[in-house]
């Protein structure tokens, strides 16, 4: 899959997303992550981006011409448009479905804003997609876009050594993921639960559906109403919430 990141801050892009498991997927060739610098398209001796908003208002807003230009580079050389996503907190908010659906696409532009985000007019020529991080705001687009390159790469066949691994983690069927532990057994008096050593995995995928669905209850109990439980693990809920 390929990542299109337009930027006023392409060091740091790069950076972030050059480590560990994401680092080592682009230089294997699973993913290529292009960082696009849209202050080499200004047009003007200062390589300025940015202007007053009319109509007053604090800060700055970034200009329409070098947020275009930056995109146009990537399309003229694709020879299409992909999908390009504007990270901005007046986006819906992303999650482990937003990455599984745009893990699919094969060319990605996701656009950073910054100052005090950018002129309307060049979002309607070019976002297709408004995507959040959250409900707060940040300095820039560039750490909400890598968090987003990371959870989508996730979803990318052959990033994770194990191909299983990104489809049987929190949020899949909207539960959380059941507790685990490595070796010791015994740490700080501590035991690892006994089922876990038994080697029985019928009894063991029994004990972390049930751990996952606890788990869930416990700190996301806004997840569990769109979680797909059996007539026998609602009644079975309920009966241990009660005590
Ligand atoms: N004035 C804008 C507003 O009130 O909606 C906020 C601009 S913010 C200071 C600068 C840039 O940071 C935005 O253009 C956006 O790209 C990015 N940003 C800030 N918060 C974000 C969030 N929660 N999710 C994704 N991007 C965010």
């Amino acid at each position: 899959m390929n990542f299109y990141i337009l930027t006023l801050f392409p060091q740091m892009v790069e950076e972030g997303l050059h480590t560990s498991i994401i680092g080592r997927a682009v230089e294997a060739g699973t993913l290529c992550i292009e960082t696009v610098d849209i202050r080499s398209y200004a047009k003007n001796k200062h390589h300025k981006v940015d202007d007053y908003p009319y109509g007053g208002g604090a800060g700055m807003l970034m200009q329409a011409q070098p947020v275009y230009d930056a995109w146009k580079s990537v399309v003229d050389r694709l020879g299409k448009k992909p999908r390009c996503v504007y990270v901005t907190p007046q986006g819906s908010v992303f999650c482990q479905q937003t990455a599984k659906g745009l893990a699919l696409e094969e060319d990605l532009i996701l656009l950073c804003g910054h100052y005090e985000g950018i002129d309307e007019r060049v979002l309607e020529e070019i976002v297709t997609d408004y995507l959040s991080i959250g409900d707060y705001v940040l300095t820039g687009g560039e750490l909400a876009a890598m968090v987003m390159v990371d959870a989508i790469s996730r979803m990318v066949p052959g990033v994770l050594s194990n191909e299983d691994s990104g489809f049987t983690e929190s949020f899949e069927g909207n539960l959380l993921e059941y507790p685990q532990y490595s070796r010791p057994e015994e740490w700080m008096g501590k035991k690892v639960p006994p089922v876990l050593l038994s080697g029985h995995h019928k009894n063991i995928e029994a004990w972390r559906r049930e751990q996952s669905i606890l788990r869930t209850k416990e700190r996301r109990p806004d997840l569990l109403k769109g979680a797909a439980l059996t007539r026998q693990e609602q009644e079975w809920l309920l009966a241990v919430s009660e005590n």
